[in-house]
Protein backbone atom coordinates (compact mmCIF):
# COMPACT_ATOMS: atom_id res chain seq x y z
CA UNK A 1 0.00 0.00 0.00
CA UNK A 2 1.16 3.48 -0.61
CA UNK A 3 1.00 6.47 1.38
CA UNK A 4 0.12 9.74 0.27
CA UNK A 5 0.81 13.27 2.49
CA UNK A 6 -2.14 15.23 3.03
CA UNK A 7 -0.51 18.03 1.47
CA UNK A 8 0.22 15.69 -1.70
CA UNK A 9 4.18 14.71 -1.50
CA UNK A 10 4.38 10.93 -1.89
CA UNK A 11 4.17 7.86 -2.43
CA UNK A 12 6.20 6.23 0.44
CA UNK A 13 5.62 2.82 1.97
CA UNK A 14 4.12 2.05 5.01
CA UNK A 15 8.17 1.54 6.93
CA UNK A 16 9.34 4.75 5.81
CA UNK A 17 5.71 7.17 6.54
CA UNK A 18 6.37 5.27 10.32
CA UNK A 19 10.01 6.14 10.77
CA UNK A 20 9.46 9.86 9.27
CA UNK A 21 6.04 10.19 11.40
CA UNK A 22 5.43 13.67 9.31
CA UNK A 23 6.15 14.09 5.61
CA UNK A 24 8.53 16.14 3.98
CA UNK A 25 5.93 19.05 2.99
CA UNK A 26 4.37 19.14 6.12
CA UNK A 27 1.48 16.87 5.74
CA UNK A 28 0.00 14.02 7.18
CA UNK A 29 0.44 10.81 6.13
CA UNK A 30 -2.86 9.15 4.92
CA UNK A 31 -3.28 5.68 2.45
CA UNK A 32 -3.81 6.01 -1.05
CA UNK A 33 -6.80 4.09 -0.76
CA UNK A 34 -8.51 2.90 2.77
CA UNK A 35 -9.47 -1.13 1.86
CA UNK A 36 -13.13 -2.14 1.88
CA UNK A 37 -14.01 -4.67 3.96
CA UNK A 38 -17.99 -6.61 4.66
CA UNK A 39 -18.70 -7.80 8.02
CA UNK A 40 -18.04 -11.60 6.56
CA UNK A 41 -14.67 -10.96 5.97
CA UNK A 42 -14.32 -10.98 10.04
CA UNK A 43 -16.41 -14.70 10.62
CA UNK A 44 -13.16 -16.41 11.44
CA UNK A 45 -11.99 -13.71 13.92
CA UNK A 46 -12.27 -15.29 17.57
CA UNK A 47 -10.40 -12.16 19.03
CA UNK A 48 -8.93 -8.87 18.62
CA UNK A 49 -5.69 -10.68 17.77
CA UNK A 50 -7.93 -11.93 14.79
CA UNK A 51 -9.47 -8.58 13.81
CA UNK A 52 -5.93 -6.69 13.88
CA UNK A 53 -4.27 -9.06 11.66
CA UNK A 54 -7.30 -9.36 9.01
CA UNK A 55 -7.87 -5.06 8.79
CA UNK A 56 -4.29 -4.22 9.00
CA UNK A 57 -2.86 -6.84 6.49
CA UNK A 58 -3.94 -4.77 3.50
CA UNK A 59 -1.84 -1.86 5.22
CA UNK A 60 1.05 -3.79 5.53
CA UNK A 61 1.83 -5.08 2.32
CA UNK A 62 5.00 -4.59 0.80
CA UNK A 63 6.53 -3.33 4.04
CA UNK A 64 9.28 -5.58 6.06
CA UNK A 65 7.19 -5.76 8.91
CA UNK A 66 4.27 -7.89 6.98
CA UNK A 67 5.81 -11.36 7.86
CA UNK A 68 5.50 -10.28 11.74
CA UNK A 69 2.19 -8.47 12.05
CA UNK A 70 0.29 -11.16 13.98
CA UNK A 71 3.42 -10.76 16.49
CA UNK A 72 3.31 -6.70 16.86
CA UNK A 73 -0.38 -7.18 17.18
CA UNK A 74 0.29 -9.36 20.40
CA UNK A 75 2.42 -6.94 21.76
CA UNK A 76 0.26 -4.17 21.29
CA UNK A 77 -3.06 -5.75 22.76
CA UNK A 78 -1.41 -7.56 25.45
CA UNK A 79 -4.26 -5.95 28.04
CA UNK A 80 -8.06 -5.93 27.59
CA UNK A 81 -9.82 -3.80 25.96
CA UNK A 82 -13.64 -5.03 26.75
CA UNK A 83 -16.85 -2.81 26.45
CA UNK A 84 -19.22 -3.13 29.38
CA UNK A 85 -22.85 -2.41 30.00
CA UNK A 86 -23.75 0.17 32.05
CA UNK A 87 -27.05 0.15 33.85
CA UNK A 88 -29.10 2.72 32.59
CA UNK A 89 -33.09 2.43 32.74
CA UNK A 90 -33.30 -0.23 30.16
CA UNK A 91 -31.29 1.79 27.58
CA UNK A 92 -28.49 -0.37 25.71
CA UNK A 93 -25.17 2.36 26.51
CA UNK A 94 -21.89 0.56 27.02
CA UNK A 95 -18.48 1.89 27.98
CA UNK A 96 -15.84 0.87 25.66
CA UNK A 97 -12.69 0.45 28.55
CA UNK A 98 -9.13 1.73 26.58
CA UNK A 99 -7.60 2.37 29.89
CA UNK A 100 -6.01 -1.34 30.58
CA UNK A 101 -2.44 -0.99 29.47
CA UNK A 102 0.54 -0.21 31.28
CA UNK A 103 -0.38 4.01 32.19
CA UNK A 104 -4.26 3.77 31.78
CA UNK A 105 -5.14 5.60 29.17
CA UNK A 106 -5.74 4.85 25.37
CA UNK A 107 -2.47 6.37 24.15
CA UNK A 108 -1.03 2.96 25.54
CA UNK A 109 -2.30 1.52 22.02
CA UNK A 110 -1.11 3.71 19.62
CA UNK A 111 2.57 4.20 21.68
CA UNK A 112 2.66 0.37 22.25
CA UNK A 113 1.98 -0.41 18.57
CA UNK A 114 4.24 2.47 16.75
CA UNK A 115 7.10 1.15 19.70
CA UNK A 116 6.73 -2.82 17.84
CA UNK A 117 7.01 -1.39 14.77
CA UNK A 118 10.10 0.97 14.81
CA UNK A 119 11.64 -0.86 17.32
CA UNK A 120 12.01 -3.65 14.33
CA UNK A 121 12.66 -1.20 11.64
CA UNK A 122 15.22 0.69 13.62
CA UNK A 123 16.64 -0.75 16.73
CA UNK A 124 20.64 -1.46 16.67
CA UNK A 125 22.03 -2.09 19.83
CA UNK A 126 25.34 -0.77 18.59
CA UNK A 127 23.74 2.57 17.61
CA UNK A 128 20.51 2.97 19.57
CA UNK A 129 17.58 5.43 17.90
CA UNK A 130 16.64 8.28 20.30
CA UNK A 131 13.11 9.13 20.65
CA UNK A 132 12.11 12.21 21.56
CA UNK A 133 9.31 13.56 23.16
CA UNK A 134 8.00 16.87 24.99
CA UNK A 135 4.70 16.23 26.94
CA UNK A 136 2.44 17.99 29.41
CA UNK A 137 1.55 14.95 30.87
CA UNK A 138 -0.04 11.74 29.45
CA UNK A 139 1.56 10.99 26.06
CA UNK A 140 4.97 11.24 27.49
CA UNK A 141 4.11 8.27 29.83
CA UNK A 142 2.76 6.26 27.20
CA UNK A 143 5.66 6.52 24.71
CA UNK A 144 8.00 5.49 27.62
CA UNK A 145 6.18 2.68 28.87
CA UNK A 146 5.77 1.35 25.20
CA UNK A 147 9.75 1.67 24.61
CA UNK A 148 11.04 0.44 28.11
CA UNK A 149 13.80 -1.84 27.72
CA UNK A 150 13.28 -2.41 24.16
CA UNK A 151 16.91 -3.53 22.75
CA UNK A 152 18.06 -0.35 20.77
CA UNK A 153 15.76 2.14 21.11
CA UNK A 154 15.72 5.12 23.78
CA UNK A 155 13.65 7.39 24.74
CA UNK A 156 14.30 11.00 25.73
CA UNK A 157 11.16 12.53 27.76
CA UNK A 158 10.92 16.31 28.11
CA UNK A 159 8.40 17.40 30.94
CA UNK A 160 8.07 20.96 32.48
CA UNK A 161 8.81 21.17 35.97
CA UNK A 162 6.55 22.09 38.43
CA UNK A 163 3.43 21.66 36.11
CA UNK A 164 2.59 18.12 35.95
CA UNK A 165 0.32 16.06 39.13
CA UNK A 166 2.64 13.92 40.89
CA UNK A 167 1.66 10.92 39.79
CA UNK A 168 1.97 12.12 35.92
CA UNK A 169 5.42 12.76 37.08
CA UNK A 170 6.02 9.15 38.63
CA UNK A 171 4.86 7.70 35.08
CA UNK A 172 7.19 10.16 33.09
CA UNK A 173 10.36 8.83 35.36
CA UNK A 174 9.77 4.90 36.60
CA UNK A 175 11.24 3.33 33.47
CA UNK A 176 14.77 1.51 32.72
CA UNK A 177 18.17 2.76 31.95
CA UNK A 178 16.95 3.39 28.21
CA UNK A 179 14.52 5.96 28.94
CA UNK A 180 15.94 9.64 30.21
CA UNK A 181 13.42 11.71 31.95
CA UNK A 182 14.27 14.84 31.78
CA UNK A 183 12.97 18.03 33.51
CA UNK A 184 12.80 21.33 32.37
CA UNK A 185 12.83 24.14 34.29
CA UNK A 186 10.57 26.01 31.52
CA UNK A 187 6.68 25.25 30.03
CA UNK A 188 5.22 22.55 28.08
CA UNK A 189 5.94 25.14 25.24
CA UNK A 190 9.79 25.34 25.98
CA UNK A 191 9.95 21.57 26.04
CA UNK A 192 8.53 21.55 22.48
CA UNK A 193 10.65 23.76 21.10
CA UNK A 194 13.38 22.01 22.34
CA UNK A 195 12.87 18.97 20.74
CA UNK A 196 11.93 20.98 17.44
CA UNK A 197 15.40 22.41 17.53
CA UNK A 198 17.11 18.85 18.56
CA UNK A 199 15.42 17.38 15.75
CA UNK A 200 16.33 19.91 13.08
CA UNK A 201 20.19 20.16 14.45
CA UNK A 202 22.09 18.10 12.09
CA UNK A 203 24.75 17.27 14.06
CA UNK A 204 23.00 16.14 17.02
CA UNK A 205 20.49 14.26 15.17
CA UNK A 206 23.42 11.87 13.18
CA UNK A 207 24.63 11.32 16.48
CA UNK A 208 21.71 10.43 18.39
CA UNK A 209 19.48 9.11 15.62
CA UNK A 210 16.64 10.99 16.29
CA UNK A 211 12.85 10.15 15.62
CA UNK A 212 9.92 11.11 17.27
CA UNK A 213 6.67 9.64 18.22
CA UNK A 214 4.24 12.17 17.83
CA UNK A 215 0.63 11.57 18.07
CA UNK A 216 -0.01 12.28 14.31
CA UNK A 217 2.57 9.28 13.48
CA UNK A 218 0.32 7.01 11.27
CA UNK A 219 1.43 4.10 13.47
CA UNK A 220 -0.51 5.59 16.01
CA UNK A 221 -3.81 5.87 14.34
CA UNK A 222 -3.59 2.74 12.74
CA UNK A 223 -4.44 -0.10 15.87
CA UNK A 224 -6.82 2.83 17.24
CA UNK A 225 -9.04 1.50 14.39
CA UNK A 226 -8.93 -2.34 15.79
CA UNK A 227 -10.81 -1.60 18.68
CA UNK A 228 -13.93 0.13 17.18
CA UNK A 229 -13.54 -2.73 14.74
CA UNK A 230 -13.58 -5.23 18.10
CA UNK A 231 -16.08 -3.25 19.75
CA UNK A 232 -18.61 -3.01 17.01
CA UNK A 233 -18.17 -6.45 15.28
CA UNK A 234 -18.88 -7.77 18.98
CA UNK A 235 -22.04 -5.62 19.11
CA UNK A 236 -23.31 -6.52 15.52
CA UNK A 237 -23.00 -9.97 16.33
CA UNK A 238 -25.15 -9.99 19.65
CA UNK A 239 -27.75 -7.27 18.39
CA UNK A 240 -27.86 -6.99 14.54
CA UNK A 241 -27.21 -3.60 15.63
CA UNK A 242 -24.39 -0.91 14.08
CA UNK A 243 -23.64 0.86 17.91
CA UNK A 244 -23.30 4.71 17.74
CA UNK A 245 -19.75 6.12 19.56
CA UNK A 246 -19.53 9.32 21.62
CA UNK A 247 -15.78 9.80 21.65
CA UNK A 248 -14.08 12.13 23.89
CA UNK A 249 -11.71 14.71 20.99
CA UNK A 250 -8.63 16.65 21.86
CA UNK A 251 -6.33 16.30 18.51
CA UNK A 252 -8.93 13.66 16.65
CA UNK A 253 -6.32 10.71 16.34
CA UNK A 254 -9.06 8.45 18.55
CA UNK A 255 -12.26 10.00 16.71
CA UNK A 256 -10.55 9.83 13.61
CA UNK A 257 -9.65 6.08 14.13
CA UNK A 258 -12.96 5.75 14.47
CA UNK A 259 -14.31 6.97 10.79
CA UNK A 260 -11.68 5.06 8.71
CA UNK A 261 -13.17 1.81 10.09
CA UNK A 262 -16.97 3.28 9.45
CA UNK A 263 -15.07 4.07 5.74
CA UNK A 264 -13.55 0.36 5.48
CA UNK A 265 -17.41 -1.29 6.31
CA UNK A 266 -17.33 -2.01 10.22
CA UNK A 267 -20.82 -1.78 11.33
CA UNK A 268 -20.68 1.05 13.30
CA UNK A 269 -23.32 3.81 13.33
CA UNK A 270 -23.84 7.50 14.32
CA UNK A 271 -20.37 8.70 15.43
CA UNK A 272 -20.18 11.78 17.81
CA UNK A 273 -17.34 14.09 18.80
CA UNK A 274 -17.21 15.07 22.00
CA UNK A 275 -15.19 18.58 22.81
CA UNK A 276 -13.99 20.35 26.35
CA UNK A 277 -14.37 23.90 25.88
CA UNK A 278 -12.32 24.30 23.09
CA UNK A 279 -14.83 24.46 20.44
CA UNK A 280 -12.82 25.01 17.25
CA UNK A 281 -14.71 21.87 15.44
CA UNK A 282 -17.65 22.44 16.80
CA UNK A 283 -17.54 26.30 15.01
CA UNK A 284 -15.79 25.04 11.92
CA UNK A 285 -19.18 22.79 12.03
CA UNK A 286 -21.47 25.50 12.28
CA UNK A 287 -19.64 28.57 10.00
CA UNK A 288 -17.91 26.14 8.14
CA UNK A 289 -14.52 28.17 8.56
CA UNK A 290 -11.68 26.38 10.07
CA UNK A 291 -10.38 28.88 12.51
CA UNK A 292 -7.94 27.11 14.86
CA UNK A 293 -6.59 29.25 18.07
CA UNK A 294 -4.59 28.97 21.16
CA UNK A 295 -6.16 26.15 23.52
CA UNK A 296 -8.22 26.61 26.50
CA UNK A 297 -7.70 25.13 30.23
CA UNK A 298 -10.17 22.54 31.18
CA UNK A 299 -10.72 19.70 33.49
CA UNK A 300 -9.79 17.55 30.35
CA UNK A 301 -6.70 18.50 30.20
CA UNK A 302 -5.80 15.59 27.43
CA UNK A 303 -8.11 17.18 25.10
CA UNK A 304 -7.02 20.54 25.45
CA UNK A 305 -6.17 21.48 21.39
CA UNK A 306 -7.05 24.43 20.14
CA UNK A 307 -6.27 23.31 16.37
CA UNK A 308 -6.67 19.29 15.82
CA UNK A 309 -4.29 18.57 13.44
CA UNK A 310 -6.13 15.22 12.24
CA UNK A 311 -8.61 17.86 11.06
CA UNK A 312 -6.41 17.77 8.00
CA UNK A 313 -6.77 14.48 7.57
CA UNK A 314 -10.70 14.09 7.83
CA UNK A 315 -10.90 16.80 5.41
CA UNK A 316 -8.27 14.98 3.19
CA UNK A 317 -10.77 11.71 3.62
CA UNK A 318 -14.40 12.84 3.55
CA UNK A 319 -14.34 16.25 2.41
CA UNK A 320 -15.00 19.81 3.99
CA UNK A 321 -17.32 20.97 7.14
CA UNK A 322 -20.46 21.03 4.62
CA UNK A 323 -19.84 16.94 3.71
CA UNK A 324 -18.55 16.69 7.70
CA UNK A 325 -21.24 17.78 9.51
CA UNK A 326 -23.66 15.77 7.85
CA UNK A 327 -21.95 12.77 8.75
CA UNK A 328 -20.43 13.39 12.12
CA UNK A 329 -21.73 14.66 15.16
CA UNK A 330 -19.61 17.17 17.39
CA UNK A 331 -20.93 18.29 21.44
CA UNK A 332 -19.21 20.83 23.20
CA UNK A 333 -18.65 20.05 27.10
CA UNK A 334 -17.91 22.75 29.60
CA UNK A 335 -15.96 22.32 33.04
CA UNK A 336 -19.46 22.23 34.68
CA UNK A 337 -20.86 19.94 32.63
CA UNK A 338 -17.82 18.15 32.85
CA UNK A 339 -18.19 17.80 36.87
CA UNK A 340 -22.18 17.32 36.48
CA UNK A 341 -21.43 14.26 34.50
CA UNK A 342 -18.83 13.01 36.57
CA UNK A 343 -21.45 12.90 39.61
CA UNK A 344 -24.11 11.62 37.51
CA UNK A 345 -22.28 8.40 36.53
CA UNK A 346 -21.38 7.75 39.80
CA UNK A 347 -25.02 8.34 41.07
CA UNK A 348 -26.51 7.00 37.99
CA UNK A 349 -24.38 3.66 37.20
CA UNK A 350 -22.01 3.59 39.91
CA UNK A 351 -18.92 4.14 38.23
CA UNK A 352 -16.25 6.12 38.61
CA UNK A 353 -15.31 8.10 35.17
CA UNK A 354 -12.38 10.53 34.53
CA UNK A 355 -13.26 14.20 33.28
CA UNK A 356 -12.17 13.08 29.51
CA UNK A 357 -14.82 9.99 29.49
CA UNK A 358 -17.14 12.41 31.23
CA UNK A 359 -17.18 14.46 28.12
CA UNK A 360 -18.64 11.72 26.50
CA UNK A 361 -21.39 10.32 29.19
CA UNK A 362 -22.70 14.10 29.72
CA UNK A 363 -22.97 14.11 25.85
CA UNK A 364 -25.08 11.34 25.90
CA UNK A 365 -27.53 12.40 28.45
CA UNK A 366 -27.91 15.55 26.37
CA UNK A 367 -28.80 13.32 22.90
CA UNK A 368 -31.87 13.77 21.27
CA UNK A 369 -34.60 11.56 22.74
CA UNK A 370 -35.15 10.01 19.35
CA UNK A 371 -31.58 8.98 18.85
CA UNK A 372 -31.19 7.13 22.20
CA UNK A 373 -34.25 5.00 21.28
CA UNK A 374 -33.25 4.04 18.02
CA UNK A 375 -29.58 3.21 18.76
CA UNK A 376 -27.33 1.39 20.72
CA UNK A 377 -24.23 3.63 22.17
CA UNK A 378 -21.16 3.07 22.87
CA UNK A 379 -19.45 5.43 25.26
CA UNK A 380 -15.72 5.57 24.82
CA UNK A 381 -13.52 5.68 28.21
CA UNK A 382 -10.21 7.10 27.54
CA UNK A 383 -8.69 7.04 30.90
CA UNK A 384 -8.64 5.58 34.55
CA UNK A 385 -10.26 7.88 36.48
CA UNK A 386 -7.54 7.19 39.27
CA UNK A 387 -5.32 9.32 36.92
CA UNK A 388 -7.36 12.01 38.15
CA UNK A 389 -8.19 11.21 41.41
CA UNK A 390 -7.89 15.19 42.57
CA UNK A 391 -10.52 15.92 40.59
CA UNK A 392 -12.95 13.19 40.65
CA UNK A 393 -12.76 11.77 44.51
CA UNK A 394 -13.50 15.31 45.71
CA UNK A 395 -16.73 15.06 43.47
CA UNK A 396 -18.12 11.28 43.78
CA UNK A 397 -16.85 11.98 47.99
CA UNK A 398 -15.31 8.62 47.82
CA UNK A 399 -11.40 7.27 46.76
CA UNK A 400 -10.95 5.42 43.59
CA UNK A 401 -9.00 2.26 44.07
CA UNK A 402 -5.95 2.11 41.79
CA UNK A 403 -5.90 -0.21 38.85
CA UNK A 404 -3.09 -2.68 39.49
CA UNK A 405 -1.29 -1.08 36.06
CA UNK A 406 -0.53 2.04 37.98
CA UNK A 407 0.22 0.40 41.35
CA UNK A 408 2.83 -0.98 39.71
CA UNK A 409 4.16 2.35 38.81
CA UNK A 410 3.45 4.23 41.66
CA UNK A 411 5.36 1.54 43.68
CA UNK A 412 8.79 2.11 41.75
CA UNK A 413 11.47 3.97 42.33
CA UNK A 414 11.53 7.41 39.86
CA UNK A 415 14.91 9.04 38.57
CA UNK A 416 14.91 12.34 36.81
CA UNK A 417 17.89 14.64 35.02
CA UNK A 418 17.07 18.55 35.44
CA UNK A 419 17.70 20.73 32.56
CA UNK A 420 17.86 24.06 31.30
CA UNK A 421 15.11 25.10 28.77
CA UNK A 422 17.80 25.48 26.00
CA UNK A 423 19.21 23.35 23.21
CA UNK A 424 22.55 23.02 24.56
CA UNK A 425 21.52 21.50 28.17
CA UNK A 426 19.46 19.08 26.03
CA UNK A 427 22.63 17.64 24.16
CA UNK A 428 24.40 17.77 27.17
CA UNK A 429 21.63 15.27 29.06
CA UNK A 430 21.59 13.32 25.63
CA UNK A 431 25.59 13.25 25.64
CA UNK A 432 26.20 11.84 29.05
CA UNK A 433 24.07 8.98 29.03
CA UNK A 434 24.34 8.05 25.47
C1 LIG B 1 -5.19 12.23 24.29
C2 LIG B 1 -6.44 12.02 25.10
C3 LIG B 1 -7.71 12.34 24.59
C4 LIG B 1 -7.91 12.98 23.23
O1 LIG B 1 -7.62 12.09 22.19
P1 LIG B 1 -7.31 12.66 20.72
O2 LIG B 1 -6.89 11.48 19.93
O3 LIG B 1 -6.22 13.67 20.88
O4 LIG B 1 -8.56 13.28 20.22
C5 LIG B 1 -8.83 12.05 25.36
N1 LIG B 1 -8.71 11.51 26.59
C6 LIG B 1 -7.50 11.20 27.12
C7 LIG B 1 -7.45 10.61 28.48
C8 LIG B 1 -6.34 11.44 26.40
O5 LIG B 1 -5.14 11.13 26.95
Amino acid sequence: MNYFSTRGAGPVNLDEALRSGIADDGGLFLPEQLPAFSINDFDSAESILDVASILLQPFFEDSALCGELHQIVAETFSFPIPTTALDAAGKDVSLLELYHGPTAAFKDVGAGFLAACLSRLEGDVNSPVTILVATSGDTGGAVAAAFDRRPGMRVAVLYPDGRVSERQEQQLCCWSENVLSLKVSGAFDDCQAMVKAALADDELAEKHRFSSANSINIGRLLPQSIYYADASLQHFRRTGNKPGFIIPTGNLGNGFACLMAREMGLPIGPVILATNSNRTIADFFETLEWLPRASLQTLASAMDVGDPSNMERLRKLLGEAEVLRERIGVATVNDEEIRSAIREDFEEFGIATCPHTATATYTWRQLDPDLVDSHDWILVATAHPAKFETIVEPLIGSTIALPPELEAILSRPARAVSIEANLASLAHALSDVG
